[in-house]
């Protein structure tokens, strides 16, 4: 399934394949399990880090017109190579000094509080028309959005709806995959009510997770990031969504150790037995996660073969003794993320979760994008 690196590739220490029709089928899959809810995708952090500008067209010709971001950079980012009918909300808000930039690029700031509404009123007023915004209500998370007494005050100056274009209220949930959590039916409510409390306008209030929980309301739009990218939106439930990410690292030199010789910095590793060891060409500074040293694995011929010792920055080290003598040669690629070793796996032996696995790639990688109608190319180098 996986092929050798190509000479091209070598050059790096390691692959990482996007899988474009994975994340353009796991799209499908949600809008299909939501509908009539919209289905919007999370593009934010270069779209968990596998690379907004590739994954943002592929996402768009798969029929998603709704995108969020974090940061008006990334907007901006994006904008000039989506269609102009994409609608792209920047979720951390209307920063001091942004409002200019937002209107003159069609960015729509999701507005977190009465502040940043005031100071969105102020620029239409010098544009001349509404400007289009989401306004976003804290139902119970602390984290952004208005307070309820912010909504309350909201309320009783309904004429921001007519001086803005407010096309979307939403709120954000804290426990989305925890299923048994009180405080996801507690939200849902609070959410409701908050919104009911002002002009009707479309509702999102659902992630990946809460686009799957059985008690959840998809309301108009759900907001979908890591079940894009693969990951399982309910951590610990079966995983619906196609893998995305192949993630490949080359064998770099194999040695035999004698009983009682230490590996890696430290010499954490020790054995009672003669073992093969094999050094690869990926480490922490690839965003391998430095937690996985003596506890996580990777595979070769469907072999998993644990790493041995610490995590290196620019390697580690594996032990292959299961492995016959000479089936592992420098230059062959093993499987870190795959078949055999999926995304959430590597969370969860990283004692993290698959969120900053994704996030944390590195772009020390060769970067390959497969599938998918993407009408842009990716950024090549770095
Ligand atoms: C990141 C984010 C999402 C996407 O969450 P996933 O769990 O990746 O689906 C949705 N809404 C908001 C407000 C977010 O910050």
């Amino acid at each position: 399934m996986v092929e050798p690196l190509s000479v091209s590739e070598l050059s790096a220490g390691a692959r990482l394949t996007v899988d474009l029709a994975a994340i353009q089928a796991n799209y499908r899959l949600i809008s299909g399990r939501v509908q009539p809810a919209r289905t919007a995708a999370v593009v934010k952090a270069d779209a968990y880090g596998l690379g907004a500008r590739a994954v943002a067209p592929a996402l768009y010709a798969a029929g998603c017109r709704v995108f969020f971001v974090a940061h008006l950079a990334e907007a901006q980012d994006l904008r000039p190579i989506l269609p102009a009918d994409a609608q792209l909300y920047v979720l951390n808000g209307l920063q001091p000094g942004a409002e200019a930039a937002c209107a003159a690029e069609d960015i729509r700031p999701v507005l977190n509080s009465p502040e940043q509404i005031q100071r969105w009123l102020a620029a239409a007023e010098v544009v001349g028309r509404r400007l289009p915004a989401a306004i976003q209500v804290d139902s119970g998370m602390a984290r952004l959005g208005l307070a309820p007494d912010d909504v309350a005050a909201l309320a009783a100056n309904p004429e921001v709806f007519e001086r803005l274009d407010v096309d979307l209220v939403m709120s954000h949930l804290a426990c989305a995959d925890t299923p048994d959590a009180l405080s996801n039916p507690r939200q849902v409510a609070a959410f409701a009510a908050l919104a009911d409390r002002l002009p009707p306008r479309p509702r999102s209030l659902a992630n990946s997770a809460g686009s799957f929980a059985a008690w959840a309301d998809h309301g108009d739009l759900v907001r979908p990031g890591l079940a894009l990218y693969g990951g399982a939106p309910i951590d610990g439930l079966p995983n619906p969504m196609q893998a995305v990410v192949t993630l490949e690292a080359r064998a770099i030199q194999i040695r035999t150790v004698r009983a009682g010789d230490g590996v890696g910095y430290g010499l954490t590793s020790v054995a009672d037995h003669p073992r093969r060891i094999a050094t690869i060409s990926i480490g922490y500074a690839d965003g391998w996660p430095r937690s996985l040293g003596g506890r996580g694995a990777a595979w070769f011929r469907g072999q998993r073969l644990p790493i041995a010792g610490r995590v290196s920055m620019d390697s580690i080290t594996l032990d292959v003794t299961a492995l016959a003598e000479g089936a592992l040669q420098p230059g062959d690629a093993v499987e870190l993320i795959g078949p055999h070793q999926s995304l959430d796996q590597v969370a969860h032996d990283a004692d993290t979760i698959a969120y900053e696995v994704l996030t944390r790639l590195g772009r020390r990688f060769a970067r390959t994008y497969v599938g998918g109608a993407a009408s842009v190319a990716p950024e090549t180098g770095g």
